[in-house]
């Protein structure tokens, strides 16, 4: 099957985006992208306002980016081709929501144990109607003077392991994996090396996910290494995984990665669109 352009990961100001879903959907237009999965952050209801209103061309897959937990450690599912209608996935995303929320307020008290502002309102406002998440304590904080960009932010009190990176019971990979199918989309391990975990550790992890259904693995997005690429397609073969792509794109400022833009799939292999688009 001849691919169409396509990007399959990306975020909008429904979670931690700087551009609306249609502000999202005019640079895909500018970037002739012909697919666009729209996947924020435990949340479908950017890609559902998205779908309502698309007058272009350009295909509108669903999805989302499931935040969840394998042996402790968060990871990220995304979910394409899901029901946005069903009760299953409804229910669980409003029970994110809460964790989301309670999640904000331990870690604004936590940001202010270590002597920094209370962001909680202005990471709420910034947040807006989106699913409020660690971006917007970053940008509050740099806003309030505390750090002197994101980056800063992560690397100090937001990132994996800091204090402010509040642990929290994300649902377990298996609760994630079942609500996707059970919602009739296919669940995609998102950026396999970016969890800080060696391949011996992903291997596990992505033999469990194929345990409980995992059926696709995104083997490109912005700063992977070529082999780093090659290693993910052979697994994903030897797992006989689906292949997706995307470019996590968050926002225009991030001059690094743009809407449809990630390294070429090197090797043919079977791949998640050839089950979308039928
Ligand atoms: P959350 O979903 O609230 O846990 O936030 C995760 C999001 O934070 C990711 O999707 C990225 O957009 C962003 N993020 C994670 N780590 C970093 C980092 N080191 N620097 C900048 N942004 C980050
Ligand atoms: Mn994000
Ligand atoms: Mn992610
Ligand atoms: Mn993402």
């Amino acid at each position: 099957m001849e691919l169409p352009h396509y990007d399959l990961h990306c975020h909008s100001t429904a979670s931690d985006g700087a551009l609306s879903p249609i502000e999202l959907l005019g640079l895909a237009k500018n970037n002739n992208i012909d697919v666009l999965a729209l996947t924020d952050h435990d949340t479908v209801a950017g890609v559902k306002a998205l779908q309502a209103e698309n007058s272009s061309e350009i295909k509108i897959i669903s999805g989302t980016e499931l935040t969840c937990l394998w042996n402790g450690r968060v990871i990220h599912i995304v979910g394409l081709g899901v029901d946005l209608e069903s009760d299953c996935l409804n229910l669980y995303l409003s029970n994110l929501a809460n964790l989301r929320i309670e999640r904000s307020k331990k870690m604004s008290q936590q940001l202010v144990s270590m002597g920094l502002p209370d962001v909680f309102d202005q990471a709420k406002q910034l947040a807006g109607e989106g699913s409020i998440g660690r971006p917007h304590f970053a940008r509050a904080l740099r806003e309030q003077g505390a750090v002197a960009n994101e980056q800063q932010a992560f690397k100090k009190y937001l990132g994996i392991g800091k204090k402010g990176d509040v642990k929290m019971a994300w649902p377990e990979l298996s609760e994630t994996v079942s609500v996707i199918k059970a919602a009739g989309g296919i669940a995609i391990l998102a950026h396999p090396t970016k969890y800080k975990m060696t391949f011996t550790k992903l291997r596990l992890v992505i033999a469990d996910f194929v345990k409980c259904g995992g059926e696709a693995l995104e083997v490109s997005y912005p700063g992977i290494t070529p082999d780093h690429h090659y290693h993910l397609l052979r697994i994903a073969k030897e797992n006989d995984l689906l292949l997706s792509a995307g470019s996590d794109f968050h926002a225009p400022s991030q001059g690094w990665t743009d809407l449809g833009k990630y390294p070429p799939i090197r090797v043919e292999g079977r791949h998640v669109l050839e089950r979308l688009l039928n």
